[in-house]
């Protein structure tokens, strides 16, 4: 927020887009005033109701996909393609709770000293969903669609740079029939956060984003009592083992660093390689990032755009001077660009203890390690505060089941790239969260889970 003002701006050149006055305290109160009153009819709506609006949701994505998708690139500069495959993944999340929450919620009899006895689950309340820019259609539907399917109302107060986004959200659940005041969007800055989660009306409040942010929203939350789910960073380890399918492990490895032009929670950070692999497994990934085409996002021929903030990359920027002054070793890139583009970066010769190879880098920079066995590669994928999603590539069933048993993670893929998926849980442990998103579990974090026992 820049002197009460949401500024959307394109990031691959520099171009205001729209400029979004900030609510102030009474736009707030009649906003949370308005969830509140209608969460007490909408709770008792059908599931079959709800579901319909929930569809006509996923339809309206998927009709108009090519300006939401262009919306997008427009405000947080990640490709075209990228976007518009964001918007149908959001209409799949929600035709996925649309048609699983009246089983995931129905009744479940449990057997007691009662005549007759179980569980019942019963929405919350007002919900308040702060969310990134990062994927900022993604982010909110996987959030609301099961916040709303169980039959919660919710606030938004999306990151202060995708304003057109968070607008846009808000008038495609109108345009679907979703009752007005079932998802409001706050335009707010993050200090106003504060007095929407101090307010009794609110019940819960998701967040996703920095550890900071994290922080300061448990801290408020437990300040007032209320349910939080967490998704935070992570610096997540991709390691490849001898057996892997080296081909396919180096074209996952280049996807999944450069999701979101880098800078996606769960983008593989940290490259983990066997001793004896570690040459050709280097030398392939730096070809493929040297042919990579770094421009503006709207060209269909366009691989990597820019960062989404030039504070994002001062950072990233920082982060790999500090690297390359502790003696790393540049491959490929390892400077910015002009404007807000980064050359895409692969590093080596890292000191495992150095800070930066603890943080999160939200950029598109590769981190290469070498191991000598399996052994010291689960030491050091565990050696980071996070616990996001890890990638593991091998094909020996023993090296398998000990990754997936031994790393510290919310998620263990082996042979494949980590991404969240309707169907199963997505969240983190140690610093890069709590709470889990998506799937039954995703929808079970804001319900009253009622124990009914009847004599
Ligand atoms: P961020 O500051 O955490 O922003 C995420 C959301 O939290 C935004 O809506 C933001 O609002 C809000 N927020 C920020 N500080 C808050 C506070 N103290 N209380 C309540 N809400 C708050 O993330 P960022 O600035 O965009 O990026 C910083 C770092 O966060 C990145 O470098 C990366 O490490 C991490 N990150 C992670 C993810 C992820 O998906 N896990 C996504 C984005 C960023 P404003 O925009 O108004 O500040």
């Amino acid at each position: 927020a820049q002197s009460g003002q949401l500024v959307s701006l394109n990031p691959a050149t520099g171009e205001v887009l729209g400029r979004y006055p900030v609510f102030d305290s009474r736009k707030i109160q009649t906003c949370i005033a308005q969830a509140q009153e209608r969460f007490q009819e909408y709770r008792w709506i059908p599931f079959a109701q709800r579901a319909a609006w929930m569809e006509r949701v996923a339809e309206i994505l998927l009709e108009r996909k090519a300006e939401f998708g262009r919306l997008i690139t427009l405000e947080m500069g990640k490709t075209l393609a990228s976007a518009i495959a964001e918007v149908e993944k959001s209409a799949w999340v929600c035709r996925y709770y649309a048609e699983t929450a009246a089983g995931f919620l129905a009744e479940q009899l449990v057997a007691s000293d009662a005549s007759c006895s179980g569980i019942r689950y019963q929405p919350l309340g007002v919900i308040l969903a702060v969310m990134p820019w990062n994927f900022p259609f993604w982010q909110v539907f996987r959030c609301a669609a099961p916040a709303l399917m169980a039959g919660n109302t919710l606030l938004l107060k999306h990151a202060s740079n995708v304003p057109q986004s968070a607008l846009c959200l808000e008038a495609i659940f109108r345009e679907a029939g979703f009752p007005q005041g079932v998802f409001q969007t706050l335009l707010i800055s993050a200090a106003q956060v504060a007095e929407v989660v101090a307010d009794e009306r609110v019940r819960g409040a998701a967040l996703t984003g920095s550890e900071a942010a994290g922080s300061s929203l448990a801290r408020l939350a437990g300040q007032h009592l209320k349910k939080t789910v967490l998704e935070l960073g992570g610096s997540d380890p991709f390691i490849v083992l001898p057996s892997a399918d080296l081909e396919a492990a180096v074209s996952t490895a280049v996807t999944a660093r450069l999701i979101s032009n880098g800078q996606s929670c769960i983008a593989a950070k940290r490259f983990i390689v066997h001793s004896t692999i570690a040459e050709s497994f280097t030398a392939a990934l730096v070809e493929r990032f040297r042919q990579l085409k770094v421009g503006d996002p709207l060209d269909p021929q366009t691989e990597v755009g820019p960062l989404a903030t030039p504070s994002i990359l001062q950072e990233v920027d920082g982060q790999v001077q500090a690297l390359v002054q502790a003696g790393a070793k540049v491959w490929v890139g390892g400077s910015p660009l002009g404007g807000n583009f980064y050359l895409p970066t692969v590093l080596s010769g890292i000191p495992a203890e150095h800070p930066v190879a603890q943080q999160e880098v939200f950029g598109p920079v590769a981190l290469l390690f070498e191991v000598p066995d399996l052994e010291a590669a689960i030491r050091l994928a565990n050696s980071t505060p996070f616990g996001l999603g890890a990638s593991a590539w091998t094909t020996d069933p023993n090296e398998q089941e000990r990754l997936l048993m031994e790393i510290e993670a919310g998620s263990v893929f082996i042979n494949g790239l980590v991404k969240s998926d309707p169907r199963l849980p997505f969240g983190g442990i140690k610093r890069s969260g709590y709470g889990r998103e998506l799937s039954r579990e995703g929808i079970l974090e804001f319900v009253n889970i009622k124990t009914f026992w009847v004599k």
